[in-house]
């Protein structure tokens, strides 16, 4: 035997017994999306390594370590299998040019990929979904995008999830925390660990966002940006909070709040659950007033957040809410060459119906093909032997009440299945 070939580390399949869940989850979704208005935006998975540097920022976990980049070798093109969706939104929007007829309301989801130390909650191809309102600068936008995730997480079942908030300020204000920041951790050059020196002058705010536990009280410790925000930013910050507060939804300000991506600025937030331990993280965000210029676009004020769908599904699951999984409405079984034709028409004709049937197939003995009936789940098996041919009629079966089984035509077993 040849040896067997395994799927790439941290990168999983989801099995048909796992489907049900990821079925509720994105029937949630669309349906929730619907409700607040936000169409759906599919972007291609490779993109053009440039576009994840120049707006995620040269000096991040995410494009110094965690990108799969490869040359093109027809053309010698550097590409990346994309670590995030807000790039390639902005991107495919001033592409085809949507700003145009006004500010946008999207959602994509779909996988990511990020080259990091696969373990619960972390893999190297995961799922987002993420949520990106572009062309609106107030704070009503970040209001709606919070108060929508609240709501999706009552859709979901989950519960003990957490609001952390905080401003970044303006590009001035970051300035100005920016050069406290060096000076304070210039002198504390001793504790800072490699990467942290080596990001002091490059991008100091990165270091807060370091998950090196040695560190923690250096960072803790260290300037906040709120102390260096400017007065349109508190403004904005303020009048979050207010509606926040309005619409009954608890948070914590949290002024370590930094996030991993370079291009935001006033408003972040993250939602966190201690119910899944180190990767407590279930949907993160926030506003980037500059993205879409650096990308290449007119200035455009905008705010998002993505969703990581592996940890909300491990929520779901923990929180135990009831999500049934599909069975089909029956199952057809039938012996012998001479009933082939008669089953053939009982499914087609139970399928033009509306009802989802499954024909047995590979052959077998009828206890056999109970059998199977019986594990598929469905309520009904449906038996075609050569006595229903010969009276024309087929035998429906219950396969979980105690009535047996009975002999019928066509119509009335549909509507016998139907219920109706
Ligand atoms: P973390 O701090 O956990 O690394 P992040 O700040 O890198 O998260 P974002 O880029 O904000 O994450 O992505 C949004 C969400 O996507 C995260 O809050 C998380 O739920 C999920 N996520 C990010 N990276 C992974 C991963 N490698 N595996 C699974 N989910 C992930
Ligand atoms: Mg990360």
């Amino acid at each position: 035997m040849v040896k067997s070939i395994q799927a790439v580390r941290g990168m999983n399949d989801v099995l048909p017994d796992q489907d049900y869940i990821w079925d509720f989850f994105e029937q949630t979704i669309r349906n929730w999306m619907a409700v607040y208005g936000y169409k759906k935006i599919r972007m291609p998975i490779v993109e053009r390594t440039d576009l994840f540097v120049r707006s995620i920022g040269e000096v991040t976990d995410i494009v110094e370590k965690e990108m799969y980049t490869f040359l093109d070798h027809l053309n010698g093109d550097s590409l990346t299998l994309r670590p995030e969706g807000t790039a390639s939104c902005v991107r495919a929007v001033l592409e085809h040019n949507l700003l145009y007829t006004g500010p946008q309301r999207l959602y994509y989801s779909g996988p990511m990929f990020r080259h990091e130390r696969p373990q619960k909650g972390r893999y190297r191809q995961f799922h987002q979904v993420g949520v990106e309102a572009l062309g609106y600068s107030g704070p009503d936008i970040d209001a709606e995008l919070i108060i929508m995730c609240a709501d999706l997480w009552k859709r979901l079942g989950i519960s003990d999830v957490c609001l952390q908030i905080s401003t970044l300020g303006s590009v001035e204000s970051r300035k100005l925390h920016r050069s406290r920041l060096i000076e304070y951790l210039e002198k504390n050059l001793d504790g800072l660990d490699e990467d942290a020196r080596r990001r002091l002058y490059k991008n100091p705010l990165r270091i807060l966002d370091s998950k090196n536990p040695k560190m923690q009280q250096i960072i803790n410790d260290a300037p906040k940006i709120m102390e260096s925000l400017d007065k349109d930013s508190l403004k904005h910050f303020e009048k979050l909070q207010h509606i926040l507060v309005d619409q009954g939804i608890k948070f914590e300000i949290n002024p370590k709040l930094v996030r991993g991506l370079d291009y935001y600025n006033r408003t972040v937030f993250e939602w966190v659950t201690e119910r899944l331990g180190a990767q407590g993280t279930i949907c993160a965000g926030g506003r980037y007033d500059d993205l879409v210029e650096e990308v290449g676009g007119k200035p455009t004020s905008a705010c998002g957040f993505a969703m990581g769908v592996e940890r909300l599904l491990a929520l779901i699951l923990e929180g135990g809410k009831e999500i049934p999984d599909s069975v089909p409405d029956a199952y057809v079984i039938h012996q012998g060459e001479a009933t082939d034709e008669a089953a053939w028409k009982t499914v087609s004709y139970l399928r033009d119906q509306g009802l989802n049937v499954i024909l047995h197939c590979g052959g077998g003995n009828f206890k056999a093909q109970m059998k199977k009936a019986d594990s598929s789940g469905s309520r009904f098996a449906i038996i075609i032997g050569e006595d229903e041919i010969k009276n024309e009629v087929i035998s429906v079966k219950y396969l979980r009440e105690k009535v047996t089984q009975i002999k019928v035509g066509l119509l009335e077993a549909a509507q016998l299945i139907k219920g109706v």
